[in-house]
């Protein structure tokens, strides 16, 4: 991969996609951003907005609407495009309409040549990064989804709340599906290298780990009350999306928490799913493999389970 002049393509220019190329606008991200979405003139739309943005911004980025050729040179390509679920269709009805705009989207992206690496975050995110791997044959190393890392910075930020402590020195992770069965691994979490469960442990500590549990009940049930409130959820995930492009383009070998192919790790095989993952710019360098209680690894069965399911189902 050329790190020299970082390209990012990102297909899918709606809410989510807009807010990840924002926020990659004032972090500096990259020095070339394409835009590309079935609504040609949406994107041509969204690249003006942005490049009125370039004054005020302390990047030189340069944007323009642009075609799936553009994705040859590319260091990332990132799909945030997908259909609206219809009111009343089913979620395997609205998973075989994104496999089908994956189908057009994906084999574009291959045929121009692309050697760089997938982010996927279209919902839901562990199975369409799956049909991204498959659709794409690429090794499963350079195709990675969001997974749990925006459900992880939610974990952190609530925590952070609760226990008073900056968040970036909670480390904690949300491991599993993107959705209703992802779980917290408590054996895990930690305040610096203190574990969290001791601190529960300790006589006359007011933490509480029926606190700890509303607290992961609340980032499972977050994107429910966002979009009851707003319709949508959006700056968040962008923001994500950001963050793993910037250890992707800055080799940086950062931890974070996407949905990357389990092949034997936690006892999990032919599966994406959200687990601490060593992230460069190769993409997935390695899952992490985390001492997960008994407990905790049935939780990882489960969801790994449902995600096959889900998959299969399109088959
Ligand atoms: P949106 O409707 O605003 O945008 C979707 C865009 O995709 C539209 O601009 C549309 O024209 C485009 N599109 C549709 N079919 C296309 C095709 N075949 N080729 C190119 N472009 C195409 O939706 P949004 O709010 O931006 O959400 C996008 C996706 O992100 C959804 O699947 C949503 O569920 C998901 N999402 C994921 C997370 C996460 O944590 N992974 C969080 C929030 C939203």
């Amino acid at each position: 991969m050329k790190t020299d002049r970082r390209k990012v393509v990102l297909i899918g220019t709606g809410m989510v996609g807009m807010s990840y190329a924002y926020s990659m606008l004032n972090q500096n991200t990259c020095d070339e951003l394409v835009l590309i979405d079935l609504d040609r003139r949406r994107a041509e739309g969204e690249a003006m907005d942005l490049n009125h943005g370039l004054a005020f911004s302390g990047s030189h980025m340069r944007i323009y609407a642009g075609a799936y050729a553009d994705c040859r040179d590319a260091d990332v390509v990132a799909i945030c495009a997908g259909v609206a679920q219809k009111p009343g269709e089913t979620r395997l009805n609205l998973l075989k309409r994104n496999k089908e705009v994956f189908r057009s989207i994906v084999g574009p992206v291959t045929e121009s040549g692309f050697n760089g690496i997938f982010l996927v975050a279209t919902n839901p995110v562990d199975v369409m990064t799956r049909v991204t791997y498959e659709l794409s044959g690429f090794n499963a190393r350079r195709v990675l989804g969001t997974g749990t890392a925006l459900d992880t910075a939610r974990l952190r930020y609530l925590l952070g709340e609760y226990l008073h402590v900056d968040p970036r020195n909670i480390h904690a992770y949300v491991m599993g599906e993107h959705g209703d069965s992802e779980f917290v691994p408590w054996s895990q979490a930690m305040i610096a290298t203190r574990p969290i469960r001791d601190i529960v442990e300790e006589t006359e500590n007011p933490v509480q780990m029926e606190e700890l549990d509303r607290i992961s009940e609340e980032v499972r049930g977050a994107a429910y009350r966002i979009i009851e409130a707003k319709h949508a959820t959006y700056y968040g995930i962008g923001m994500a999306m950001t963050r793993i492009t910037k250890a992707i383009l800055g080799d940086e070998n950062s931890v974070l928490t996407v949905s990357a192919l389990l092949c034997g790790e936690y006892g999990q095989n032919g599966v994406f799913a959200g687990a601490p993952c060593i992230i460069n710019q190769d993409g997935v360098q390695r899952v992490l493999k985390l001492t997960l209680s008994e407990e905790e690894l049935q939780k990882l069965d489960q969801s790994c389970g449902i995600l096959r399911e889900h998959y299969q189902g399109l088959e």
